[in-house]
């Protein structure tokens, strides 16, 4: 979109300096430094900037992008309308905005991920070269990453000792209110806006989303609330079984930044003690150990970080990359988990990990195409929490899950689902074979299929592949580059 055309007289009835809030990933009002530092200076343009481009490869999915339409609209209605929007590269758009209105400084929330970072300092280059003032603040982790590193000024590696230290530091700012008198510059651009940058997919297919999740700021509080008040007690115990609405499913909203994780962590800390609330800290430090891995690792979305796997002997398999991404293995815990990130935008994380495990153990496929995959249909895709996910299933990663640990499908799913109710909601085909045989169906006898009203190979797959042979398989595909690694 471009704004040759708007007229920009009358932007700031007030008269005097703008601010421009330029918002990123921090799409809320309260908690938000950037912003309240924007309205200590007077009246602010709030601004977002559609860039396509300078992700590359990790440009934005088309779940995220669905995210990201209804947080635009929200966040806007939030501001009166008053929110701006640009689209193309923001060390070009916000130079030319700011010759264009008498803006004297420009404040915005720091990302992690490597071409924001590249960006701000190409962004903050340009500006200050035209004498315009730019802040960088720190809004969506709990401590900056060079504050969480060890004492000698490395990062950590490790989650154990990671954590250990953040209990030494100083408690996280407590976060702020919504600014009180927000004074918002005019907003000369069309309603249609939003709808302009063409966030929201061309052939529907996003009904589940709609169902399933509400992006906003207001929606995200009141998820935190009533987690709060409810399943964060059982959390620790119950976080493992996906049929249950255990977890807090704020993960889309973290990454769009609806709520800042010290919101977070104050109003964990102000609940009931107990050890759901230890529990449900300590993964949003997690949270918090990939962002600061991602900042001091900035390749970790597309190189091993253990280097030894340049050298393993991954597959090369279209055939089973795709059944395995229309959940059509025949392996049912895999299968579910694919269909419920497919029609949801999301995926338990118990079965995150083992669909990638599935992926890159038992069917030897890269990290990378299940990663590219989860990042196309997560609505909470995250370039750091999905990287080091991807690469801790694999093996390849810092403080990763060893190799030789391959997750049984099978036994898990008889674990974290024994009466087969999450496996039943994504693969009604299954619905009426046992509960002893729906977590193998191939285990069942022709009389008990028949009475399930079931063949394999017609109505649900054959596995694709043995997982006790394929693990075999697995296992001797790394013992096989350990051994080229030595030699
Ligand atoms: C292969 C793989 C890919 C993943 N990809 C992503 C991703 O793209 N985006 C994403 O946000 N998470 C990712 N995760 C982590 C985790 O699965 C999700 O954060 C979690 O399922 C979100 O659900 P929740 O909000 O209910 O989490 P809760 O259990 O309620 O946890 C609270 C918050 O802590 C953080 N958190 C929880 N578990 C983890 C974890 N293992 N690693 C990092 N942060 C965590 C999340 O921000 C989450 O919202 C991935 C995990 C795996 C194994």
């Amino acid at each position: 979109m471009t704004h040759e055309t708007e007229p920009l007289e009358n932007v700031n009835p007030a008269g005097g300096a703008l601010t421009v809030m330029w918002f990123r990933r921090d799409l809320r009002l309260r908690d938000n430094p950037a912003l309240a530092l924007a309205a200590d200076s007077g009246t602010v343009l709030p601004l977002y900037i559609l860039d396509d481009e300078i992700a590359g490869e990790w440009k934005m999915g088309g779940a995220s992008r669905w995210w990201l339409h209804h947080s635009l609209h929200r966040l806007d209605e939030s501001l009166d309308g008053g929110l701006w929007i640009l689209e193309g590269d923001a060390e070009w758009e916000l130079p030319d905005l700011c010759a264009r209105l008498p803006v004297r400084k420009v404040v915005w929330n720091l990302s992690c991920d490597p071409w924001q970072r590249r960006q701000d300092e190409a962004v903050t280059s340009a500006l200050r070269g035209k004498g315009v003032e730019c802040v960088a603040c720190n809004g969506s982790l709990l401590w900056p990453p060079r504050e969480s590193g060890k004492q000698d000024g490395t990062p950590y590696a490790v989650f154990t000792p990671f954590h250990r230290n953040l209990s030494r530091l100083a408690p996280p700012d407590p976060p702020a209110p919504a600014p009180k008198a927000l004074q918002v510059a005019a907003c000369p651009q069309p309603a249609s806006r939003i709808e302009r940058l063409g966030l929201k997919p061309r052939i529907p297919w996003d009904g589940g989303l709609e169902q399933r999740w509400r992006p906003g700021e207001e929606p995200a509080r009141r998820q935190l609330r009533s987690f709060l008040a409810g399943n964060v007690e059982n959390y620790g115990e119950r976080r493992d079984f996906p049929a249950e609405p255990a977890t807090s499913s704020l993960s889309p909203h973290l990454h769009f930044g609806e709520v800042g994780p010290r919101q977070i962590w104050w109003e964990t800390h102000t609940a009931e003690p107990g050890e759901g609330r230890e529990s449900f800290l300590r993964q949003l430090c997690w949270r918090e150990f990939c962002h600061h891995m991602l900042y001091h690792h900035p390749q970790l979305g597309d190189e091993n970080w253990r280097s030894e796997f340049d050298r393993f002997p991954w597959r090369d398999d279209r055939e089973s990359l795709l059944r395995w991404q229309r959940g059509m293995t025949g392996i049912p815990w895999v299968d579910a988990g694919m269909r419920e990130l497919w029609a949801t935008g999301s995926m338990h994380n118990r079965v995150r990990m083992a669909a990638a495990s599935f992926l890159t153990k038992n069917l030897l496929i890269h990290w990378r195409h299940g990663a590219r995959w989860f990042w196309d249909c997560l609505v909470d895709a995250d370039l750091a929490n999905n990287s080091f996910g991807w690469q801790w299933v694999a093996g390849s990663g810092a403080d990763a899950a060893p190799y030789f640990r391959v997750f049984n499908p099978v036994l898990q799913s008889r674990k974290f689902d024994p009466q087969g109710e999450y496996l039943r909601r994504w693969l009604p085909e299954l619905g009426r074979l046992a509960n002893r045989r729906i977590h193998a169906p191939w285990e069942a006898g022709a009389a008990e299929l028949r009475a399930a009203g079931l063949s394999l190979g017609r109505d649900y797959p054959e596995p694709i592949v043995d997982p006790g042979d394929s693990r075999r398989r697995a296992l001797a595909a790394w013992q096989a580059m350990r051994q080229n690694q030595s030699a």
